[in-house]
């Protein structure tokens, strides 16, 4: 079983997959947790080239690109091999941080990005993908109260951009109703963990 957790900056997901990654363990339940981009040396190498704060001349498309060479790796070396061992697999973000970031909120065109994407990595999608969903402020907010977190290219961009990504995953529920599931990430990390449980019980199902 892959499952993709999305959402915006600062809105809890590296902190709820390290619980839930917990919690499946003292279940006994072999998962592997993992990250884009990175998750494995190469990926992590081009992570930082797309994140550099210096590169503020990075085209979108080269963005774009950038992002599903990490990904077709990542997938390829560390994702695949897992799932085929039977483990379940959660990533923090998959193609559908491209399809929000790069396709919508950039402005490159989601049917664009996709095609990017399959190229790299095959039509299969994720089985299902939690959408950790909050008011772009609310996020920047908790990044800034906490700035326990590394300096990227991305830190320069407007609320105004944020919204749009928020915009572009809230059109991805909608074209993929049955795989992606919102959670509310406003709430207090322990709800959320909450929720995000109940939604992988009923997964594992
Ligand atoms: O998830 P994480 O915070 O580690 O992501 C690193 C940065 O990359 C964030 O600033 C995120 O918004 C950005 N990003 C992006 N496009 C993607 C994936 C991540 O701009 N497709
Ligand atoms: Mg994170």
């Amino acid at each position: 079983l892959f499952i993709t957790f999305e959402g915006p900056e600062g809105a809890g997901k590296t902190t709820v997959i390290q619980k839930i990654a917990e919690r499946l363990a003292q279940e006994n339940i072999d998962v592997l947790a993992t990250r884009e981009p990175g998750g494995i040396e190469i990926a992590e190498k081009i992570r930082t080239i797309i994140l550099n704060p210096a590169h503020t001349a990075m085209d979108e498309r080269t963005e774009a690109l950038l992002y599903a060479a990490a990904r077709s790796q990542h997938y390829f070396e560390k994702v695949r091999p897992a799932l085929d061992a039977g483990k379940l697999v959660i990533c923090d973000r998959f193609i559908d941080s491209s399809l929000a970031y790069q396709g919508y909120a950039r402005g490159i065109g989601v049917a664009e990005v996709l095609s990017i994407n399959e190229f790299a990595i095959g039509k299969k999608l994720p089985d299902v993908t939690i959408l950790f969903d909050l008011p772009p402020e609310v996020g920047l907010a908790r990044i800034h109260a906490t700035g326990n977190r590394e300096v990227n290219r991305l830190d320069i961009e407007s609320v105004a951009f944020h919204k749009k990504v928020r915009e572009g995953y809230l059109r991805l529920v909608a074209q993929y109703p049955e795989r992606i599931h919102v959670v509310n990430a406003e709430q207090a990390i322990e709800e959320v963990v909450e929720d995000v449980w109940s939604l992988l019980l009923e997964a594992m199902q």
